[in-house]
């Protein structure tokens, strides 16, 4: 059987009005800024008077250690939210906004897929409401002002060589990683060393997506390192005066975004922070905001839940005092088989012995969760092709270990293919049994929070830093940032830092390359292994197959 792609599937969609889908959510259309027919940001003024709303319940979404090809968290977000609205109750998502960088370099777009969708897709995986072109816009202009401080006399005596503010931008261009900036001569300033990163990975992006409002905004912006002096004091954006500006720039990407499911149920789409060097979430706002508008909220972490579900908890939660009732673990059984050790171009076939050989996988990440003090729920992100032997083998080894797996088709089916899922999801989250505490208390060494997530999440026997790193944090906690969470910035694809090390390893190390403080965002990045914060395109990138056909749609975005 042939099956439609995403974009043809979404472009079928019976959309409604956004003002419809705003007032299922009680809000008037004073409230709702419309972006056309079918996108709208909300208010601030409604914002605050929603605070007094009883909070609904938080559902996470996350997954096993990933394939390459993502395995299907945000379409498993999407269908739960619509399985949860089709048994009857009140409930929205929220999601991340997509990057140009991945739409236009590997195929995978960030709206789900299948019959669970988030539309419209097209907007939502290209300039959808601008969000991302304000972040690029406010990180820039506080670059820009560096080199013209430094142009004019450069009084704050900032060390050109120690300007660690770069440029970014929302592509992937490999050629602007290391760049020279200012040739030319005397007009030109200063000529030094200089790069881009993607947007994604700006600060400007994390502390958007953190912050709780547009004061919050403002001094988390003045709070961020932009340059060191040659006696190595930090020179902040507030010192740069660049605060104020960027938060004019931020007003409206900071609000959140409103569309509508393929099924017309509402999804908060906002902010996208990289979930390495960040902490990869949707924003607080749209999450909190979500909690007080529907009874249950669908979210979703980034990557795998060694990194994403780690940091959804140790970071946003604590800093934004959200506690979920029920995580959704995604598993499919083509990650199994790839953590079982087969090939990519060998998923396509039948191997139940590969499925149980990788799913010890999937139980380190069940028992890695429930420390957290929250029920688990595993979702088995059904694919066409996986075989009820192969899926009953999932189900065998969940049920071993005290949990259960649940089998859920909302890729081919939408909310008819997950009420299931949905169904015993709400029953948990109703149930109130989750007990949710971060796994590290905020008054802990910088090191020893590494070394707990070290040896608790990817069981990792050590930690190796040499004396570099660790007399930095001890100089960081000298001056006052000893009380941040980390944020670990490592593969993936293993536990480990071995991208190929697949399954549940033991006995490894967790080797620390580099630390880094976003004392904006309000985090210590912990780097283990390469990260790229400004990715190149493949070979073959999508951008050839993207064009607009003879109607003017848009074809080739997956
Ligand atoms: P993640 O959020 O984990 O990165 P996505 O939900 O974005 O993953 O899905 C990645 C890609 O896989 C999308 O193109 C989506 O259409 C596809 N996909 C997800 N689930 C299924 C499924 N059950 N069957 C077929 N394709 C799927
Ligand atoms: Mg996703």
């Amino acid at each position: 059987m042939a099956y439609k792609t995403d974009i043809e599937i979404a472009r079928e969609a019976n959309k409604k009005p956004i003002q419809e889908i705003g007032k299922k959510l009680g809000i008037s259309e004073k409230d709702l800024v419309p972006y056309g027919h079918d996108k709208a940001k909300i208010s601030a003024e409604f914002i605050e008077q929603s605070k007094k709303n009883k909070s609904g319940k938080l559902i996470l979404v996350t997954a096993i250690n990933p394939t390459p090809a993502g395995e299907g968290k945000t379409t498993t977000t999407v269908g739960l939210g619509d399985g949860l609205n089709r048994i009857g109750k009140n409930a929205m998502i929220c999601i991340r906004e997509a990057s140009l960088g991945p739409c236009f370099g590997m195929k995978g777009g960030a709206a789900g897929g299948g019959m669970a969708q988030v539309v419209p897709m097209e907007d939502m995986n290209l300039h959808f409401t601008g969000d991302f072109h304000a972040i690029t816009s406010a990180h820039n202009l506080l670059s820009a002002m560096i080199d013209n401080h430094i142009y004019w006399g450069n009084e704050l005596e900032i060390d050109q060589r120690r300007v660690t503010w770069k440029r970014v931008m929302d592509m992937n261009d490999r050629a602007l990683r290391d760049i020279v900036t200012s040739l030319g001569g005397v007009p030109n300033g200063f000529p030094r060393q200089a790069g881009f990163d993607i947007t994604v990975a700006s600060e400007v992006m994390a502390i958007l997506c953190l912050a709780l409002d547009l004061q919050d905004l403002e001094k988390r912006l003045g709070d961020i390192i932009v340059a060191y002096r040659r006696d190595r004091t930090p020179v902040y954006c507030r010192d740069i005066k660049a605060d104020g500006a960027m938060t004019v720039l931020l007003k409206d990407a900071m609000q959140p975004n409103l569309v509508q499911t393929l099924e017309n149920n509402a999804a908060f789409v906002h902010g996208g922070p990289f979930a390495n060097i960040a902490h990869g979430c949707n924003s607080v706002v749209a999450t909190k905001t979500a909690l007080k508008l529907t009874d249950y909220v669908v979210t979703e972490a980034g990557f795998g839940a060694d990194l994403g579900a780690e940091k959804f908890m140790n970071i946003k939660c604590r800093k934004a005092d959200l506690a979920p009732s029920v995580v959704v673990l995604v598993a499919t059984v083509r990650a199994m088989k790839m953590n079982g050790g087969v090939a990519k171009a060998d998923l396509g076939t039948e191997n139940v012995a590969a499925v149980r050989d990788g799913c010890p996988n999937l139980g380190r990440h069940i028992e890695n969760l429930k420390s957290f003090g929250v029920p688990v729920v595993v979702a088995i992100n059904h694919f066409v092709t996986d075989t009820d032997a192969e899926v009953d083998a999932i189900k065998e080894f969940v049920a071993a270990q005290g949990s259960e797996a649940i089998l859920s088709k909302h890729w081919e089916f939408g909310s008819e293919g997950s009420a299931d899922l949905a169904t015993r999801v709400a029953e948990i989250a109703d149930a109130d049994m989750a007990n949710f505490a971060p796994i590290y208390p905020d008054d802990m060494r910088l090191m020893e929070k590494i070394e707990t997530i070290a040896k608790r999440i990817y069981r990792a026997d050590e930690v190796l830093a040499d004396k570099k790193i660790r007399s930095q944090l001890k100089d960081w906690e000298e001056q006052g940032y000893g009380d941040l969470p980390v944020c670990m910035a490592k593969t993936q694809y293993s536990f480990s830092t071995d991208p190929n090390l697949r399954g549940a390893p033991t006995g490894h190390s967790l080797p620390i390359r580099e630390v880094r403080l976003s004392a904006g965002a309000g985090f210590i990045v912990v780097v283990c292994g390469e990260i790229m914060t400004m990715p190149g395109l493949p070979r073959v990138p999508s951008s050839e197959a993207i064009c607009l056909n003879a109607d003017n749609q848009i074809d080739g975005l997956f």
